[in-house]
């Protein structure tokens, strides 16, 4: 694989040139805050590098929060009263910079549901191909991270453009895609790196994922009866502490639900979507009032059987988690992926 190298000194200076053709977007730290995202870098604004997992992660990219789908008018003395209008969407070149790869490597899985041979979601679609991901390596991987075990890892270049790999005094860039390359061109970076830099980066890739003590098991549960698994006497106690507050599901690089709503105002309206969450109990309720899931442990249930049954049995490429262990730091009740998976792994139902 050719490997550009940086010189740090060169690295704000090439940001700035890449400006031209990409918007850039990067890690950023809130002021005096212990919170951190992926954010628009305004001009002179660098990527905060030393952030390691982001506490929401990138996924609002290409999947905002909240965004505009469709506008309409109710006013009848419009031609185009009550017609639904496509709302001017902005897609041109831009570049993340500094994202992980568990992280690049969770939109390859959420890809699976919003750009499928029968269904394509044009705004998911648009803005991720929209995307040069320009990955960092995890030198240093953090104890929550069990990456490795989900198929991916701290130096996977699977969802990246290209990996930059970070050095005492410049980044080696491990030049993935041919987007990647556009980008590192744009930028100025051109001078290839020398004898021994795949060595090197081999090394160092060996090395941090030794640093890796945390893990996940689930090569038990594919061949798991789905009902055995959704009837089993555990998700009594696996739910029994969750406040269905949803941070879960809305700090997950992977969850995807979301919500559409109309909103009108005076005789303007606009078609909305946004994230919403299997933990709340109004994402399933029907407008006759039942709700198929309405009590905690069936939500609790739901959350996990997606992620680490129903998502394996469908796709059979793994499970719907990166690794990331956002989830994990951020349940205030320390509710954690990796045992309940371990209690779905080790199940057997009683003869
Ligand atoms: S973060 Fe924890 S308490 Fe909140 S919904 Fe998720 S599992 Fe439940
Ligand atoms: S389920 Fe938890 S550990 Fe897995 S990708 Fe989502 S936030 Fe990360």
């Amino acid at each position: 694989m050719k490997v550009i190298k940086i010189d740090k000194k060169d690295w704000a200076g090439g940001l700035e040139r890449s400006r031209n053709t990409y918007k850039l977007i990067g890690p950023v730290k809130e002021k005096d805050k212990d919170i951190s995202s992926f954010k628009p870098l305004g001009k002179d604004m660098l990527p905060d590098l030393d952030v390691m997992a982001t506490s929401v992660s990138p996924k609002s990219i290409v999947f905002p929060q909240e965004e505009v789908m469709l506008t309409y008018t109710t006013d009848e003395s419009k031609e185009d009263c009550n017609l639904f209008k496509s709302h001017d969407k902005d897609y041109s070149p831009r570049a993340v910079i500094g994202i992980r790869p568990f992280d690049a490597a969770a939109f390859l899985l959420v890809k699976k549901n919003f750009d499928t041979p029968d269904y394509r979601d044009p705004y998911w679609c648009d803005a991720y191909e929209a995307c040069t991901f320009i990955g960092l390596a995890i030198n240093n991987p953090d104890s929550l991270d069990f990456s490795p075990s989900t198929k991916t890892g701290p130096f996977d270049t699977s969802g990246l453009d290209v990996l930059l790999v970070e050095t005492e005094d410049s980044y080696l860039a491990q030049v993935v895609t041919e987007k990647g390359e556009a980008y590192l061109n744009a930028a100025g970076w051109e001078n290839e790196a020398g004898n021994g830099v795949d060595k090197q980066i081999g090394d160092m890739k060996k090395a941090a994922e030794t640093k890796i003590t945390s893990s996940i098991s689930y090569d038990k549960i594919k061949s798991k009866e789905i009902l055995d698994l959704y009837n089993a006497d555990f998700w009594d106690q696996a739910s029994f502490a969750c406040i269905n507050c949803g941070t879960c599901t809305y700090v997950c690089p992977t969850c995807w639900c979301f919500d559409i709503q109309d909103e009108t105002r005076g005789k303007k309206g606009i078609r909305t979507k946004a994230w919403d969450s299997c933990m709340f109990p109004l994402f399933t309720i029907h407008t006759t009032g039942h709700n198929p899931r309405g009590t905690k442990l069936q939500r609790v249930r739901q959350r996990f059987m997606h992620k680490l049954k129903y998502f394996m049995d469908k796709y059979d490429d793994g499970i719907m988690c990166v690794g990331c262990g956002r989830c994990i730091r951020s349940c205030p009740v320390n509710i954690d992926i990796r045992s309940i998976c371990e209690t779905m792994n080790n199940y057997e139902p009683a003869k």
